[in-house]
């Protein structure tokens, strides 16, 4: 087990309506597991609907008066929130790894940019502009002002425990609301945490909530709660799918960041020391557990023999291990059941003709080798869903439109990747792929400058930049007759 320096951030609690509720007081807990060792880390309560209304309704009578501070005022909160944020990164990031798995080094980044999504939304705050729009008549004038859109809820996946909480709070908190977030049962106390942090900064009471549970009871009194107005999930596409039906009687805003199946197109024009450091950084960062990871990688033939050589050689460097030891790269995955899914999937490719190059099994416990397979078919399970681990499956083309037409083949859009240093192609293809987001020449491309989100099934509305904040406002009009 590891010490933190500031042991209050490890609560085995909920925090509702600026309450700390112990999960020994609960009416039941659940364990939460550390993957690289399965030991217990800690019990946090298992609450249901009951729970989630009462919070909801603190959260309706806090959000009153929280929606009418200045915007400077919600602004110097989030700035202190930051500060707070900052001043325990390095416990921050051990409890990331501790829950979560990732080596310590990609933790502290995660904190890092969890603190740059709230300065960021924490400069937006000031700029919450409506407009005056000029009139369709002698006798009116006519405006638009943007307000909170009231209560919000989140609901959030262990990938990125904490980054992903604050891609959520931090805009909500920004725009004037209060929100209730459900972090994912593997991965909750770095939301908890986040909770402690917005009570040292200030925020009132029943604004910043988390709450812990059986996720599907949760998920559904969240969505068909009137008073919450607005749900943003980050998640997998068939949960999103269940959470927009469950939010149509309500009519309720809804912000989805779903799966991806991310094409990554190496082109012959491509400059191939960067295309493999890019492959490795957006296939095996976080264990290849994200969202917007290389799910398939497309290689002109021409120059394959040489991609797949130096790929091959900075994978045998990969160091797999716990998440706390020094110079690991790759951690666990989040749980064994992980490990032997994407274990079933890669026996499933062979069999069905792909030619396993390394890797391909169980190292031990959760942890899984480090996988390239070759001429993978683009019409498999493995190339079809979400991977969600170490494994790269490569498939190779003949010219643009064949690269083009591999890459759309999915009915996921969120991120996709090429590398070629033809600036004619690079914004043909940009153009074309079927995504939201696109990495030319780079394999990262998350920030919280720019919008982060998908299309096709891959979600609806963004997320970071100067977009992210409207999905918690609403455009109210206001017409005056002058006369
Ligand atoms: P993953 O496969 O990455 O775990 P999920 O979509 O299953 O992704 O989980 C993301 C979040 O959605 C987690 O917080 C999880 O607890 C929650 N969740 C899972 N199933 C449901 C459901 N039926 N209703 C509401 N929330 C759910």
């Amino acid at each position: 087990m590891i010490t933190l320096d500031n042991p209050a951030l490890l609560q085995q609690a909920n925090f509702i309506n600026g309450k700390w509720l112990s999960a020994d007081s609960a009416p039941a807990k659940f364990a939460v597991t550390n993957p690289a060792t399965d030991e217990i880390i800690g019990y946090v309560p298992s609450f249901g609907k009951a729970t989630v209304d009462e919070v909801v309704t603190h959260a309706d009578t806090a959000w009153q008066a929280f929606r009418r501070l200045t915007a400077k005022e919600r602004a110097d909160l989030l700035f202190r929130f930051r500060k707070q944020i900052m001043d325990n990164q390095h416990d921050l990031a051990k409890i990331i790894t501790l829950e979560q798995g990732k080596p310590l080094t990609e933790s502290l980044a995660e904190i890092q940019s969890s603190a740059n999504t709230i300065e960021w939304f924490a400069e937006e705050v000031k700029r919450i502009y409506g407009e005056t729009i000029p009139p369709h008549s002698h006798s009116k004038r006519l405006m638009t002002i943007k307000q909170p859109i009231g209560v919000t809820a989140a609901i959030t996946p262990w990938n990125f425990p904490s980054s992903i909480v604050t891609r959520k709070c931090a805009p909500a908190l920004a725009a004037g609301c209060a929100i209730v977030i459900k972090p994912a049962p593997e991965t909750p106390f770095s939301a908890i945490a986040l909770a402690y942090l917005s009570e040292q900064a200030g925020f009132p009471s029943g604004i910043f909530n988390v709450i812990t549970g059986d996720e599907v009871e949760l998920g559904k009194a969240l969505c068909e709660n009137k008073t919450v107005r607005m749900i943003s999930f980050t998640g997998s596409t068939a949960v999103g799918r269940i959470l927009l039906k469950q939010s149509a009687d309500t009519i309720k805003k809804v912000t989805l960041e779903l799966g991806g199946n991310a094409p990554f197109i190496v082109f012959d024009d491509a400059d191939i020391d960067k295309a493999v450091s890019g492959t490795i950084a957006c296939k095996f960062r976080n264990s290849g557990q994200t969202c917007i990871s290389a799910n398939r990688i497309i290689v002109d033939k021409s120059i394959y023999p040489e991609y797949l050589d130096k790929l091959s050689k900075a994978v045998a460097t990969l160091k797999v291990g716990d998440g706390l030891s020094p110079d690991v790269q790759i951690g666990p995955l989040i749980t064994h059941q992980s490990a032997l899914r994407l274990q079933s999937l890669v026996e499933q490719a062979v069999d069905q003709g792909a030619n396993l190059v390394t890797g391909g099994n169980i190292l031990s416990g959760n942890f899984f080798a480090p996988t390239i397979l070759t001429d993978t078919p683009p019409d498999i399970a493995l190339t079809c869903d979400e991977i969600f681990g170490p494994v790269a499956p490569i498939m190779t083309f003949t010219d643009e439109a064949e690269a083009i037409a591999i890459a759309n083949q999915t009915d996921l859009g969120l991120a996709g990747y090429f590398y070629s240093r033809n600036i004619s192609r690079i914004y043909r293809v940009a153009e074309a792929l079927e995504t939201g987001m696109v990495g030319i020449n780079t394999g990262s491309i998350s920030t919280e400058v720019a919008p982060f989100g998908g299309i096709k099934q891959s979600g609806l509305g963004r997320e970071g930049a100067k977009y992210g904040i409207d999905e918690y406002t609403e455009i109210k009009y206001l017409c005056i007759d002058v006369t």
